[in-house]
């Protein structure tokens, strides 16, 4: 009889090593063969053991890259030539991750399937930044929302604004001109603080913080690449306001400005 393997659906968080859970790292250890995302970032794939066979499954937005639909066959080949796969993939799997995809597909086929959480972008982004997403008196709550395809998602924008929460728009890059628009319309203030955190938790992390108005054009400028994150809301300006002893980089135009590594060395330093 062939031996049956199994695949664990993994979450890799937003990029740095240390914040791997337990269970992610055992799960990486017991693994002989590990596919993985183009999220999981290279301090995390230097961790994969040397006995694993690796095989990157990468999507890329707007490029030709591997369909779902592989991928799911190529776990389900895997697991079925009785290999115990870790399925990697940044942040959580369950959060705009498409696990569901892959779990469905797998337990059709009879596989068994576990899945370890992982951080996602938002909390991960939030702690790096020093932005708490809710806030007493500022933020009762917070919304994640997908901007890919934010067009043919048709989200209800009026109800957006008016839950008053701190929103955080993943895949948000290349229709930040979009999401601006639209929350402009539906009565979001021009002047609502916002910061696009790039490579959150990793040692190249970029924050700028600007107003909505200027959301897309500060992409541009700063020539924003992904993975970054959109948040929109008062509690962004929090760690400006705590005005910390870290080091600034101001750019010319009023308000807007952008903390760079040092920032995060500035910060422990303060530890
Ligand atoms: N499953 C992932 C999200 C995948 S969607 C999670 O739970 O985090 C991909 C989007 O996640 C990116 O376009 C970006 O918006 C966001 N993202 C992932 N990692 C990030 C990081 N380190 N910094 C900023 N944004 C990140």
């Amino acid at each position: 009889m062939t031996k049956i393997g199994r695949v664990s659906l993994v979450g890799a968080g937003p990029g740095d090593p240390d914040l791997l859970t337990r269970k992610a790292f055992q799960r990486l250890q017991e693994a002989d063969w590990i596919l993985y995302d183009r999220l999981v970032s290279d301090e995390i794939q230097s961790l994969f053991p040397a006995h694993c066979r690796t095989e990157s499954v990468g999507k890329c937005a707007g490029k030709p890259s591997i369909k779902q639909v592989d991928i799911c066959k190529r776990l389900i080949q895997l697991a079925s030539s009785g290999h115990t796969v870790c399925r990697l993939k940044g942040g959580d799997p369950f959060v705009f991750g498409r696990g569901g995809e892959e779990l469905l597909a797998l337990q059709a086929e009879g596989i068994e399937v576990d899945v370890v959480p992982g951080i996602t972008a938002a909390l991960g982004c939030a702690a790096s930044t020093q932005i708490p997403l809710t806030h007493r008196g500022l933020s009762q709550g917070f919304t994640s929302i997908t901007a890919h395809g934010a067009r043919a998602l048709d989200h209800d924008w009026h109800a957006l604004v008016a839950l008053q929460h701190t929103l955080v728009f993943y895949m948000g890059i290349e229709s930040a001109i979009l999401v601006q628009r639209e929350l402009l319309n539906a009565g979001m203030a021009s002047t609502m603080p916002v910061a696009i955190v790039e490579r959150g938790t990793q040692k190249n992390q970029r924050v700028i913080n600007g107003c909505l108005q200027d959301l897309s054009a500060l992409i541009v400028r700063h020539d924003v690449e992904s993975p970054a994150l959109l948040v929109i809301g008062e509690v962004t300006a929090l760690p400006t306001e705590l005005a910390l002893p870290f080091e600034q980089h101001f750019s010319a135009s009023a308000g807007e400005r952008i903390k760079t590594p040092s920032y995060q060395s500035g910060i422990h330093h303060l530890l």
